[in-house]
Parts: structure tokens; sequence; C-alpha cells
């Protein structure tokens, strides 16, 4: 084994070729180098989804170490949205690290994380007097709104949705829906959580009144408003399928809150920063949260995350009750002032709207030829479809799996998810060009007319 220590040398960012090349089959031998020493050096718990070596990446691809270049629908989830290597993002971090990398802002003071909570106080929905608190993770952003809200209401009730997804952490594990493969064997869960059903039109067939109704009777009957500290939802729905709830229904339940004094946490850590086609997709209702989590686009994929909210709320924590070593950090500040830079001022919210148009386009035309695609639904670079067995409408997670496969073996990484693991999601980075997200999605589709 080598102990040198290898830097890249590989330069990415959007000056990589733009391209669709694959020049070994992959994975390819030095990718597969890689992952037989990380399956001796990493516990088999950590997967990897897409079996390559990652030397660089930028635009809309990802190279590899055989040299391979792939198209990227995936942004590392939803992180690198305003594309890897952003030059405004290098720019930011190399002089940042140059100058100091730490002081832990509980300890010492500085600028930019002072200037992320000012720009996340200025963008989040509403003009209400706002403060924000940076954390590392989403997980740690939604285990902080929920201490906040309990500090705030003096109650203990968290009430989640079906299909949700907050994080790996003990309580975001509670509060996540899905067993496999994020739960199990993990308990005990923390308490205090308690579970609704969401607004799911491709499968409840309800309009937003009657699925908030429903939801809101099952707490009143079973939490209790008096006991309820937080709702705690995601406005499009992120590992649980990208379910968009059906109008009205994100409205009613922030009434509820507000009319009962239960503080509406919206979880935009995937949804949040242009990806849905507005800055939040909390606007796309006008929908004022009373506490917002933001993490994955935040930062160009540094290792950032914000809770932000009312500033009575957020407040009511004792000094010292929020924190943490790391949190907030002088690389990840810098490099998120320079990405919410290119999200107001590079037109990144129309430039999710065109994607949103490219790929729905292509997924309905698609649908009317196979009726396999139950569902095609999202918003701006968020989008999916749902793939369904025609005759049953059961999910068909087999197909989900063999379609992406294929995707990869063509050199284009699309992602599933949902809690039937039938959805493929797409989630450029917006920073893809047209011609390049037309052909990785005609790749995929391509992947299911042969599947
Ligand atoms: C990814 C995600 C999280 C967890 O974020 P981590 O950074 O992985 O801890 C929480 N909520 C939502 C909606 C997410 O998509």
């Amino acid at each position: 084994m080598s102990s040198t220590v290898v830097h890249p040398t590989t330069t990415g960012g959007p000056g990589l070729p733009q391209e669709r090349r694959l020049v070994t089959p992959v994975p390819g031998p030095r990718s597969t180098e890689l992952l037989a020493r990380k399956a001796a050096a990493v516990p088999s718990g950590v997967g990897v989804a897409v079996p390559i070596a990652v030397v660089a990446a930028g635009g809309g691809v990802v190279v590899d170490a055989d040299g391979n270049s792939l198209i990227d629908l995936g942004s590392g989830i939803a992180v690198t949205s305003v594309g890897n290597a952003h030059p405004g993002v290098v720019a930011a971090v190399t002089a940042q690290a140059a100058a100091f990398t730490h002081t832990c802002f509980t300890i010492a003071a500085y600028d930019g994380y002072v200037a992320v909570a000012e720009a996340l106080n200025r963008l989040t929905p509403g003009d209400h007097d706002k403060r924000t608190a940076l954390f590392n993770s989403g997980a740690e952003a939604v285990e902080n709104a929920v201490k906040v809200a309990r500090s705030h209401t003096g109650r203990q009730a968290v009430v989640v949705f079906d299909h949700a997804y907050h994080g790996r952490t003990n309580l975001t594990l509670a509060l996540t829906a899905k067993n496999q493969p994020y739960k199990s064997g993990f308990g005990p869960f923390a308490p205090e959580v308690y579970r609704v059903p969401m607004s799911y039109p491709f499968r409840d067939g309800l309009s937003g009144a009657e699925a908030a109704k429903r939801a809101i009777t099952q707490i009143e009957k079973q939490v209790g408003a008096e006991n309820t500290a937080a709702v705690l939802i995601e406005p499009i729905q992120g590992e649980g399928g990208f379910v968009v709830p059906a109008p009205g229904f994100l409205p009613a339940i922030a009434a509820w809150a507000r009319a009962n004094d239960v503080v509406f946490i919206a979880d935009e850590v995937q949804t949040g920063f242009a990806r849905t086609g507005a800055m939040f997709a909390s606007d796309h209702e006008g929908v004022v949260p009373d506490i917002v989590t933001t993490a994955k686009g935040i930062a160009g994929g540094l290792p950032l995350s914000a809770v932000t909210g009312r500033a009575e709320i957020m407040d009511a924590p004792q000094v010292g009750g929020l924190g943490g070593t790391y949190a907030g950090n002088p690389l990840a500040c810098a490099a998120a002032l320079a990405a919410i830079d290119a999200f107001e001022h590079d037109g990144l919210v129309e430039r999710a709207r065109a994607i949103e148009t490219i790929v729905l386009d292509a997924l309905r035309l698609a649908q009317q030829e196979d009726p396999r695609i139950g569902d095609v639904r999202g918003r701006g670079a968020m989008l999916a479809m749902e793939l369904v067995d025609p005759v049953t409408g059961d999910p068909d997670p087999a197909l989900t799996g063999r379609v992406v496969r294929y995707a990869f073996e063509h050199g284009v990484i699309a992602l599933t998810a949902g809690t039937y693991g039938n959805v493929v999601r797409f989630l450029p980075p917006l920073s893809i060009d047209d011609a390049l997200l037309s052909e990785g999605l005609g790749v995929v589709l391509e992947g299911l007319a042969l599947a």
C-alpha cells in the first residue's frame, strides 16, 4: 500500500469538454481498482451507487480515472447546482484557505458566517425579521430546527409525513420514513415523532384540501395541537420520490400550524437554491415557513447547512445552546457566498425553469408511448418519472434499476428515489448545456425502451 499523498492534477469546472465519452467499458480498470481498495478499507454500509473513480467534474460532466466522461444528471444529489468546481467557488475557497481555515465561530467570529446569515435572511420566503444559524449537514440543520421549535414552544411532539426523508442521525432517522436501507437495525429511535399521510396525487387521488384535512385530523386526534412543537415537511419530497403535493396542501398545513402556534418547518435541504425553478420551493405556493432548513445546493459542494427562521423563534434557545466545532466553517461560508452570488446573478432560477421544460417535454412524450411511465412530475431541475406495472399500477423497482444501470453503462449518471424504489430522478447541475441534457435524457429513455 502506498502512503503517498496524491493531489489531483486534472482541472475540472466548466472548461472540461462537455461531452459523453466512453473510452473503456464502465467501470474501467482504474475505477475497478479504486472500488477494490474501497471494499477493503471502507465498511460495506457505505455504498457507492455509481462505481467510478472521479478525477474531475464540471458543467454537466463527471470524468473518471479511465478517461470516461459521463453526463451528470444527479449533481451529487442536488448539491452541485452551480456546477462542480464552479470558478467563483474555487476562487473564494482558495482565497479563504490562504487567509484562515478555522476559528470555530462560537470561539471567534468572522465575516463569512454573518454574511451567509444575512443572505439567507434576505433570500428565504417572507420579509419578517429573521435569524440564521449555520451547521455542517442537512441532518444537523433539521435536528437544530427541532431543538429551536421545542425551545420556543415548550412542547415536544414533531409531526412528519409519509415518505419523508430528513437525514441519518438518530433524531432524523426517527423523522425519516423509509426502513431499508436507512433505519433497519439502527433503533431505538427518538420519541415524540408522529407520522401522518402526505399528499401524493398519483397514488391517493386527493385534492390538496382533502389531503390536508386528512393529515390535520390525524394530528388533532392522535397528537393534539397543544402538544405539537413543529410540523416538518419537504415542500417537494426528495428521497421519498419527488412527490409534489397537490395544490393547496402546503398552504393549508401552514395555516393550521399558524393558527395553533405550531412551528411550521420547511425542509428545503434538497429543494432550496433555485433547484425547483424558484429560489425556494415554498415560494411556488406563497408559503412562508416559520423555519427553513437548507443545505445541499448552498455552497457548491462544500459541507454547509443552515436554519433560518423568525427572530423570535430562533432566539428562544439559551446562549451556547446552538453551535458546533465546524458549524459555519470559513471555507464553506466563502463557497456559499460565491454560490449564492451565482444563484442570484447568473440566471440560475430561470435556467432551472428551462431545464424543466426540456425534461418534462421529453418525459411526457415518452409517457404517451409507454404505459410503464405511471407518472411524470417535479419542478425546475428536480424532475422524475415513476415506473409501474401498466396493468396493476404496482411500483416496478426492478425495471427502474435496469434503466439506471443501462444509463450508467452508456455514460449517463441517473439516480433512483422513492419509498418503492421505482422513481428515476433527474437532478442535473444547472450548469449543464441543453445538448448534453437532451442527450443524457435520450440515453435514459433508450434504456427504458430496451428494458
Ligand atoms: C439530503 C437531505 C437531508 C439530509 O442532509 P445530509 O446533508 O445528508 O445530512 C435532509 N433533508 C432532506 C430533504 C434531504 O434531501
